[in-house]
C-alpha cells in the first residue's frame, strides 16, 4: 500500500475550495475578489479558529464563465449545433486573469496555511456542460491550454504547487497524460459523497471512478497521484468519522461561490457551512487529538514523492 501520511498520525484532513477567481461582488458574483471582506475572510476566520487546520485554493488562471448553465436557450435545444456554441456570455479575454489582478495574487501569496493550486484556464466549454473545460481536447489541444493556464500562474507571480482539480471533476485520459507530461504532481478529480466508507470503497460519483474514496492513489501508467474529495457541506459528522476511524484521509470540498444566478451551491462558502466546519473540526480535534494529519494535498504529494 502507499506510503502516503507519517508514522504515528492514524488519520489525515486536507481542506480545498475550488472556483477561486478575482471576481467581486461588484461583478456577477463575488469569487474571493473582496480579499478579506468577502468569502476568503470567512475561510480566514476558519483557518484562525483551527491554528493546525491547512487549505488548497483552487484557482483559475483567466476565469471566463460568467452562467454554469446555458442562456441561449433556442441554441441550447438544437442538438449537433449546441455543441458548437458557448451557450451563455463570458467574459472577455483577460477580465479575470490573475496578471491583471496583482492585489488579489498578493493576498492570495500572503494567505497563512494556504495553497495555492489550479483549477482550469477559463472553466469554460462549447455545449451544454458549460463548467467542464476539459472534455473532448485532443491531447495537442490539452497542451496549449495547459501551458497557456501555467504562463499565466508564472507571470502572475502567484506561489503554488503542481496540483490541479479539473473543473466539473472531468479528467480525461489525454488530459491526464499531458498532466504527466507537465511534471503535475497530483490531480484531484472524484468527488463521491455517497458511497459508504470502508477501507475498500472505491470513487463512483463524479470524475474518475474506481479510484480509491478514502486514500490518495498513484493512477495507473500516469505518474500522477490522485486525491478523492469524500466529504462536503451536507455529509454527516459520522462520516467524517468513519473516515478516521478508517485511517483515511477526510477530503472537505467547498466552492468559494454560494449563489451563482439562481444557482445555489450546496457546498458554497457562507457562515453556515464555516460554522459548521467550525464545529465538525473541534470535535474531531477532541475525539482524535494527535492521530491526525492536518494536512493539504501539495504537502501529501511531497511525503508521497519522498517516502515511495
Ligand atoms: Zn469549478
Amino acid at each position: 500500500m502507499l506510503n502516503w501520511k507519517p508514522p504515528g498520525k492514524k488519520a489525515a484532513i486536507c481542506f480545498t475550495i475550488d472556483d477561486i477567481h478575482p471576481a467581486k461582488s461588484t461583478d456577477f458574483y463575488e469569487a474571493g475578489g473582496d480579499l478579506e471582506k468577502g468569502a476568503l475572510g470567512l475561510v480566514k476566520w476558519l483557518l484562525d479558529r483551527h491554528p493546525k487546520l491547512k487549505v488548497t485554493l483552487f484557482t483559475t488562471a483567466d476565469w471566463r464563465e460568467i452562467s454554469p448553465v446555458p442562456t441561449r436557450k433556442v441554441l441550447a435545444s438544437i442538438p449537433g449545433l449546441r455543441e458548437k456554441f458557448y451557450l451563455a456570455r463570458r467574459w472577455k479575454k483577460g477580465t479575470m486573469n490573475l496578471e491583471n489582478h496583482p492585489e488579489f495574487v498578493q493576498f492570495l501569496n500572503e494567505m497563512e496555511r494556504a495553497e495555492i493550486a489550479y483549477h482550469g484556464l477559463y472553466h469554460v466549454h462549447r455545449g451544454l456542460k458549460i463548467p467542464v473545460e476539459f472534455q473532448d481536447q485532443s491531447e495537442e489541444e490539452f497542451k496549449v491550454i495547459l501551458d497557456e493556464m501555467l504562463r499565466v500562474f508564472q507571470s502572475a507571480g502567484i506561489e503554488y504547487v503542481k496540483g490541479i482539480c479539473p473543473p466539473g471533476w472531468n479528467a480525461p485520459g489525454a488530459l491526464l497524460d499531458q498532466l504527466s507530461k507537465h511534471d503535475f504532481d497530483f490531480v484531484a478529480s472524484a468527488r463521491d459523497i455517497f458511497t459508504a466508507i470502508s477501507k475498500d470503497a472505491k470513487t463512483n460519483m463524479s470524475g474518475i471512478k474506481g479510484e480509491p474514496l478514502i486514500y490518495p492513489s498513484i493512477l495507473k501508467n500516469k505518474k500522477i497521484i490522485h486525491f478523492p474529495t469524500n466529504f462536503q457541506a451536507n455529509s454527516t459528522m459520522e462520516r467524517a468519522k468513519e473516515i478516521i476511524t478508517n485511517e483515511g484521509l477526510l477530503s472537505i470540498k467547498a466552492h468559494i461561490v454560494k449563489y451563482i444566478f439562481g444557482y445555489t451551491a450546496i457546498d458554497g462558502v457562507d457562515e453556515l457551512y464555516m460554522n459548521y466546519l467550525d464545529v465538525l473540526l473541534t470535535n474531531l480535534e477532541q475525539e482524535y487529538g494527535d492521530d491526525l494529519w492536518w494536512t493539504s494535498m501539495g504537502e501529501i504529494s511531497e511525503h508521497i514523492k519522498n517516502n515511495n
